[in-house]
């Protein structure tokens, strides 16, 4: 599988910033990339996302709920996603853990809906600063790994340590491929021979300056980018420096 670079615009953007996505896709289409190229913007623009892509990038969503449809205000099913022209959808990114409370039980179940629906989950795990500093790393993303993958292996992980996300910081490459290098261990023996279509992406301020020697990692299978993925020309330094 070639390495996937997933752009996660947040809680960022609205009709106007839908001209980034005609430039993506017009330099894909000129150029095609190696690296799959993906784009998570707000469900708001999902679908005029799809439009606008041409199929040149991917859309996903950045969250789904657990359960396929009901009494859930402001919720968004992974079917719904899936209608809009969603492939993917990002479960457990940390701002979702820290400001709405997701567990990891939680974004299990999360993972279990959006395969369920026919999206490929891209499951974000990462330690704190805290968690770093008392030696936890490793133990840490086992933690959540064992608590957050669903039983199938149709999915990607994303290791997006807590304090390198839109902080400008990013580990050294060294803990970057011994984190990757833990993952991809855990993954191997919980999906065997699976495992190896799982990619594992890097996530927390990658730039068109520093993507090429993080992808170049042993075990970096791509990127998930939030800030750089806002604009185009930075979003495409970093899928062609995979
Ligand atoms: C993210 O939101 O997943 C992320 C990695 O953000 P940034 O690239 O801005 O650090």
């Amino acid at each position: 599988m070639g390495a996937l670079i997933a752009g996660n615009w947040k809680m960022n953007g609205l009709t106007a910033d839908l001209a980034e996505l005609d430039a993506i896709a017009d330099s894909l289409a000129a150029e095609p990339a190696a690296a799959e190229a993906l784009v998570c913007p707000p469900a708001t623009l999902l679908a005029a996302a799809a439009k606008r892509l041409k199929g040149r990038a991917g859309v996903g969503g950045q969250t789904c709920h657990p359960n396929e449809k009901g009494a859930h205000t402001g919720e968004l099913s992974a079917d719904m996603l899936k209608d809009a022209g969603a492939a993917y959808v990002i479960v457990g990114h940390s701002e979702r853990r820290a400001d709405c409370g997701e567990g990891d039980a939680d974004v299990k179940a999360r993972a279990e809906a959006a395969l369920r629906a026919g999206l490929r989950p891209i499951v974000a795990v990462g330690e704190t600063l805290e968690e770093r500093e008392a030696g936890r790393v490793v133990e840490r993303l086992l933690e959540q790994l064992a608590g957050s993958l669903p039983d199938a292996a149709a999915i990607d992980v994303a290791y997006e340590p807590v304090w390198a996300i839109g902080t400008g910081r990013t580990p050294s490459l060294a803990d970057i491929g011994e984190a990757h290098a833990a993952i991809r261990t855990a993954l191997a023996e919980r999906f065997g021979g699976a495992a190896a279509d799982i990619r594992v992406l890097y996530g927390g301020s990658v730039k068109p300056e520093n993507a090429a020697e993080i992808l170049a990692v042993d075990g970096v299978g791509g990127a998930l980018v939030g800030g750089a993925s806002l604009k185009a020309a930075d979003f495409l330094a970093i899928v062609r420096a995979a």
